[in-house]
């Protein structure tokens, strides 16, 4: 089973535990521990008492640590890989990604010299200098989705603990063994006992630790109404607090889109991870002359996408996460076609397969007003509607209380310009499909999709993850 880390010791707590599928077979491949308050108030405890000694490290040290542990990752990033690929579903190829753009965090956070470094401005009056320290801010907790098994705790943990917090990490109670693993990798890097900890649990051992007055800071990725119940539990606690919520991301595709490249950029960013990704893009805006091209190509593209289990070579699309989830996909599916979508490419066929399948499915002919144009689908459907122009268009973008993401597909700067100056969304992408920032730049969404004031990864985590303090001095 699944165990906590807490100061420095696995152990197992006893009381309810929930099962760990193969989503792939539908087998059940371990279980996870409920822990409960006691169990929060001992990695609590534990982060508390580890801290002192931790801030007081000196930077180098805490730097080696992330240097040591970028080349574990490295050295076991097959490994990782096979073990997100078991659990959560998406092929070997995606979660290789998936281990990459967590290991590029932690390669960021090896540049914690540069990053930590204050201010000073000598003279700022007759004999008067300021200066600006960067201090941690203590106990943090993290809390994560399912969907990135390891990339999102390593948003997470790396940048906390090089700028000298403790941590206390609850994963996804679906898919709790990436992040374990990477607990494991730690240990083997030499982290002091304590620093960070893991708990596992579902939502009221997340509640527990968000509450907990010895908890600082709440860094929290996962679904809307979550992110706002988590947001509101913090700050009514005046605790700092950054909360990641849904998505649903919309991809215009503009009739001088040169469709070669947009149209496997769409089918990819739908469909990749199985749909189950806050960047997947969920509603094509095919704009004026472009539709009947675009619809053609999109539903050769996506009968073309091979599904299968994740490890196997070949695969295009893995499973979704559970049963219960692909059932609710395609709830959703059928209320757009009861609503009058026109069902273009239908995966139904394949939730009749042994283990959580479900085909790529295209519907089309959506309007703003059905659900399916404003809830998040996550899963493997890709929605189409049409738009008579870019304003249009962009009226579609911003109609929904979401705004992760938004791409426009054009050859026409001018019209890539309106796009991101008018794009309600905290990422924008030009002629890409997924626009990921790289881990040097802050991630996040506006509007309903992130509650909270500094976004993750980039600056913006130094400044999460750090106090500052101004000493004004006069000799
Ligand atoms: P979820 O909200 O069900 O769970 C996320 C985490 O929060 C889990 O660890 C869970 O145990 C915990 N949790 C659930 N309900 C809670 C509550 N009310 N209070 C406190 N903790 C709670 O999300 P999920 O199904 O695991 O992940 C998918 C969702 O996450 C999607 O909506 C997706 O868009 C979103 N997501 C967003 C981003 C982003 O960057 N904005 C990234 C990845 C996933």
């Amino acid at each position: 089973m699944v165990e906590n880390l807490i100061g420095g010791r696995w152990s197992r707590p006893s009381g309810e535990v929930l099962p760990i599928y193969q989503p792939a077979t539908a087998d059940v491949i371990d279980e996870v521990p409920l822990s409960g308050g006691n169990d929060v108030d001992a990695a609590v405890g534990a982060a508390t008492a580890a801290y002192p000694a931790w801030a007081a490290t000196p930077l180098t040290d805490r730097v080696g640590l992330m240097f040591r542990y970028k080349a574990l990752l490295d050295q076991h990033l097959e490994e990782l890989a096979a073990l997100v690929t078991r659990h959560h579903g998406k092929t070997l190829d995606e979660a290789r990604g998936e281990m990459r753009r967590g290991i590029e965090v932690v390669e960021f956070a090896c540049g914690a010299p540069t990053l930590l470094q204050g201010r000073t401005l000598r003279q700022a009056t007759s004999g008067v200098d300021q200066d600006l320290y960067r201090f941690p801010v203590g106990v943090v907790a993290g809390i994560s989705p399912f969907n990135f098994p390891v990339m999102i705790p390593l948003w997470m943990f790396p940048l906390a603990l090089v700028a000298g917090n403790t941590f206390v990490l609850k994963p996804s109670e679906r898919t709790p063994i990436g992040a374990a693993r990477l607990a494991e990798l730690l240990l083997e890097a030499g982290v002091p006992p304590g620093v960070l900890n893991v708990i596992h649990g579902a939502r009221s051992t997340a509640e527990a630790l968000i509450s907990h007055p010895g908890v600082q800071a709440v860094s929290f990725v996962g679904s809307e109404a979550a992110a706002r119940h988590v947001y509101e539990i913090a700050a009514s606690r005046h605790k700092r607090v950054q909360a990641l919520g849904g998505a649903k991301n919309h991809m215009v595709v503009m009739p001088d889109a040169d469709l070669d490249q947009a149209v496997p950029a769409v089918l990819s960013s739908a469909f990749g991870n199985a749909g189950e990704r806050c960047l997947a893009g969920s509603v094509a805006v095919a704009v004026g002359a472009v539709a009947s091209d675009l619809v053609e190509q999109l539903e050769k593209g996506a009968h073309n996408l091979v599904v299968g289990p994740g490890d196997q070579p070949g695969v295009d699309m893995g499973p979704l996460v559970r049963a219960e989830h692909r059932d609710w996909v395609v709830s959703c599916i059928e209320r757009g076609l009861s609503e009058g979508a026109g069902l273009v490419v239908d995966g139904r066929a394949y939730a009749e397969r042994q283990g959580f399948f479900l085909g790529p499915t295209v519907l089309d002919g959506i309007s703003p007003d059905m659900a399916l144009a404003r809830e998040e689908i996550f899963g493997p459907v890709l929605c189409i509607s049409r738009a008579a122009n870019i304003d249009d268009a962009i009226d579609q973008v911003n109609a929904g209380k979401l705004g992760n993401m938004a791409v426009v597909f054009t050859s026409s700067g001018r019209t890539a310009r309106t796009f991101r100056e008018r794009a309600e969304v905290g990422m924008v992408g030009v002629n890409v499909g997924v626009a990921q920032p790289f881990a040097f730049y802050p991630f996040s969404g506006w509007k309903g999709s992130f509650f909270g004031d500094l976004h993750v990864q980039g600056s913006d985590g130094i400044d999460f993850y750090t106090r500052k303090k101004m000493v004004v001095s006069k000799w």
